[in-house]
């Protein structure tokens, strides 16, 4: 696998960074150049120790900070060290140019501002101690780099300096809501002032063109990065880091003055193995180093005592959050068992694409996983105000079930009224006068009200109650269904989707009527019927005369107006229970179900006779071309046993009809043969 290269793909966009920046980000003075160009001064280059003696020595001030630190570092010395050149030699390139940065970024980050609220010396001590921190971490856990850990360690709360000092929202601003029981996460930071720290000041350190690992463990060092596919000593880096604050957070040195228990990522522990690490030697060690620096910075660290009492309040603190979770446990184990139960139900709503059975097979899977007597389906009526029930499944009583429902919607049916509005389960257990008469109609004591939402619209409502058991309805046994009722809502909705696809695509273009495949399938169901049922049932074939010579003089689009017209007179002949479709070009079928031989005949004769009607009426637009059909007629018989054997005797007893001069009614059955005068 690639190894990860895309960090600006991680990074918050300029324009994200600008709405959230009180100044162009171009205006931002951003970090002093001194601090740009220590920190992009590496050990590797050749020049790099004149160019360290240079730029430390531009700046008086730093430069005097630089030997002042040095010189207490390298306590014991015979002599005192007097140049920059000197310290390097004595202590180091990285040692001297890790000096320089941080005694730049306290110069002109930190030092300037702070409030009591955002304590810019707290916070730089929290930088100091987790650069330590990470710093011997890295040497103790082989990272190739401890001088880029120091760095990344140092400038890994950048962001909130820079939220602090350029920010619409202030860092001191988001530290002010606390109170208000927000906690310190980086996604309530987000939330108040844009960005979280973390995205700031990684966005900052590319912008500044630091070392890419760095601006990864600035980025990362609050978040998962299993996903990322970091290179080793990256994921270690941003391990090391957050490790180290979390260290520091826990021995009350957080970069504010809060009790905040950070999140540990999963991939901290997984890349290192915390029992390989002496915590004792790592904590003198890092009290050691900070106090070198804090000496110079002034900072008075936390005395044991107070160690051990910032100890005393995380683990208080803990301990709360433990125990809320330890009695939230047996709630907790209740919804588990009403979600495992939901197994069934939960995939009935899709077994079907027919509504009814939807409902019912759904309702029925309630029922078996939860246990209620009585299930019903209430659908609104918006203009009586009304809920009715469209199905109920009563387990209790076969002899005398609940039929019907009907419940008139009053501002007094407060749960109801819950459920409708905010679309939430809720318990109808009699509040109200009025829905203490709903109870009363169903004789029952409670009711639970599930909605069933489809694309967050509600579509209807399902009560359940226990009219025998008498059980309790619990809120979180409803809360379960719920989610079935959205599956519910889902697979309604399919269905109707599926009805409506499916009547299109049964369904002729230019006519409207059915098509050739759906009248013969339903020719097909209904020779079925009149063979069980033994009920009579005809069909007829229509079939324009001389259509061809409409289209030829008249045009396509005469012919096509003619075929509608025709279409249009069937189905006003038809009744409900027949079926009228287009067979091919200008043929058409009917299949008159219950249908006696002698009243198809009859039926088709009607047809023929309002048809040429219509022809006379029409003559005015196409002269000389009266408009008449012919059509054969046939009735089911016992030997009949395919689609094709009415089909074929209709076809023939229209050919008779042609045959006979057209504007003709032939009727075939059996030895039977009937033609209109
Ligand atoms: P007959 O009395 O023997 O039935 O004569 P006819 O002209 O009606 O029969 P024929 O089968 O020779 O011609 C049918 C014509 O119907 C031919 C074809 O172009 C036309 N036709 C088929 N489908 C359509 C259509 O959708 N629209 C139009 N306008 N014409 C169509
Ligand atoms: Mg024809
Ligand atoms: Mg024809």
């Amino acid at each position: 696998m690639e190894k990860f290269s895309q960090i600006e793909s991680l990074l918050p966009d300029k324009k994200d960074i600008s709405s959230i920046l009180s100044r162009n980000v171009k205006e931002l003075p951003s970090i002093p150049v001194v601090v740009i160009k220590l920190l992009k001064l590496t050990r590797d280059e050749n020049y790099s120790t004149g160019d360290l003696v240079k730029l430390v020595e531009t700046e008086p001030a730093i430069a005097a900070k630089v030997l002042r630190i040095a010189n207490s570092a390298a306590l014991g010395m015979r002599s005192r060290i007097a140049s920059v050149k000197h310290a390097i030699v004595i202590l180091g390139f990285a040692a001297i140019r890790n000096i320089a940065l941080e005694a730049s970024i306290y110069e002109h980050l930190v030092m300037p501002g702070g409030t009591s609220r955002f304590n810019r010396l707290f916070f730089w001590q929290h930088c100091l101690t987790v650069a330590n921190l990470s710093k011997i971490m890295a040497g103790e856990l082989h990272h190739p780099d401890p001088e880029e850990v120091y760095v990344a360690g140092l400038l890994h709360d950048i962001g909130k300096i820079i939220l602090d000092v350029y920010g619409r929202i202030t860092y001191r601003d988001f530290l002010g809501i606390q109170h208000k029981g927000h906690g310190l996460k980086v996604e309530e930071e987000a939330k108040f002032t844009g960005l979280s720290h973390d995205d700031v000041g990684a966005y900052f350190c590319h912008r500044w063109g630091l070392h890419e690992s760095i601006t990864l463990a600035v980025k990362l060092h609050h978040q998962k990065f299993s996903h990322l596919d970091l290179a080793e000593r990256d994921g270690l880096l941003v391990a090391i880091i957050s490790l180290a604050n979390f260290i520091a957070w826990a021995q009350g040195v957080g970069s504010v003055n809060m009790l905040h228990h950070p999140i540990l990522q999963p991939e901290v522990t997984e890349l290192i193995d915390l029992s390989s690490l002496n915590m004792q030697t790592l904590i003198s060690t890092m009290d050691n180093e900070v106090k070198c620096t804090g000496q110079f910075y002034n900072f008075t660290f936390p005395s044991n005592e107070q160690f051990r009492g910032n100890l005393l309040r995380a683990n208080i603190d803990l301990s709360r959050i433990n125990t809320e979770y330890y009695y939230q446990q047996d709630e907790l184990n209740k919804k588990i068992e009403a979600l495992i139960s939901l197994k069934k139900s939960l995939t009935s709503p899709h077994q079907s694409l027919q509504s009814e059975e939807i409902i019912y097979n759904t309702l029925q899977a309630i029922q078996q996983d939860f246990k209620f007597d009585r299930l019903y389906v209430l659908q609104i009526d918006h203009t009586t105000r009304s809920l009715f029930s469209t199905q109920i499944l009563d387990t209790t009583s076969p002899e005398q079930p609940l039929t019907e429902i009907d419940i008139h919607i009053t501002p007094f049916l407060e749960s109801f009224i819950q459920c409708l509005r905010y679309k939430s389960p809720a318990c109808v257990r009699g509040n109200t006068t009025d829905e203490l008469m709903v109870l009363q109609n169903l004789q029952v004591k409670e009711i639970g009200l599930i909605p069933i939402t489809n694309n967050n619209q509600l579509t209807g409502i399902i009560g359940v109650d226990n009219i025998s058991n008498g059980k309790n309805i619990e809120l979180h046994e409803l809360s379960a269904v719920t989610i079935v009722a959205n599956e519910l809502g889902m697979a309604l909705e399919n269905a109707k989707l599926f009805q409506a696809y499916k009547h299109k695509a049964s369904i002729d273009v230019l006519t409207g009527l059915l098509n050739r495949a759906s009248i013969e399938e339903l020719l097909s169901e209904s020779i079925r019927q009149a063979q069980n049922d033994q009920i009579d049932l005809s069909l007829g074939m229509v079939d324009i005369d001389f259509f061809k010579k409409f289209n030829d003089n008249f045009g396509h689009l005469a012919g096509d107006s003619i075929l509608k017209l025709l279409a249009s007179t069937m189905q006003k002949f038809s009744r409900p229970s027949d079926h009228i479709g287009r067979f091919g070009g200008e043929e058409f079928l009917f299949v008159l179900n219950n249908t006696n031989f002698p009243d198809a005949f009859s039926f088709g004769e009607r047809l023929r006779r309002e048809v040429e009607q219509l022809g006379l009426l029409l003559s005015k637009r196409f002269t000389n071309h009266p408009l008449t059909i012919s059509i054969g007629i046939t009735a089911y018989q016992l030997d009949m046993k395919t689609t094709s054997d009415l089909i074929g005797t209709a076809d023939k007893a229209l050919y008779m009809a042609k045959d006979a001069g057209r504007n003709k009614v032939v009727g075939l059955c059996g030895p039977t043969t009937r033609i209109s005068r």
